[in-house]
């Protein structure tokens, strides 16, 4: 979890009121420019929505995403083995309980990659603001 404080840089207005929690927090997928409510000012985000990004620029994002599935792997493959051991009393390897733990966090990101790039895409075609991970 990174917390940041996205704010206007002509007037400071913050888009975020202060500091807000984002998911993963590292990424390059989001609306190219964000509009301040407060000065009118436009500025640009260095982000992409999902339709204009190139196939390099695609690959970057699951790097990305791969990169901060790690934590979360570890923590829900150790959480998953410890179930399963308990449970099912039977004992698995490390291998293999980190494994377990990345199948999920993996399909996790895909289920929230996708949100965020429907989201964003529809902010996009409104001309809207939008903040996400
Ligand atoms: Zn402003």
């Amino acid at each position: 979890m990174i917390y940041r404080n996205t704010k206007c840089p002509y007037c400071r207005y913050s888009f975020t009121s202060g500091y807000a929690a984002l998911g993963p927090g590292l990424s390059n997928l989001g609306v190219p420019h964000l509009k301040c409510p407060q000065c009118g000012g436009v500025c640009k985000t260095g982000l992409k929505p999902w339709s204009l990004m190139s196939p390099s620029e695609k690959t970057v994002y699951f790097i990305l995403r791969f990169i901060q599935s790690i934590p979360n792997a570890i923590f829900l493959g150790a959480l998953m083995m410890m179930g399963i051991e308990m449970g099912l009393k039977i004992e698995m390897s490390l291998t293999a309980g980190f494994a377990l733990g990345w199948s999920v966090s993996i399909i996790l990101i895909i289920l929230h990659g996708r949100n965020s790039i429907k989201d964003i895409e529809e902010a996009y075609s409104k001309g809207e603001n939008i903040i996400v991970d």
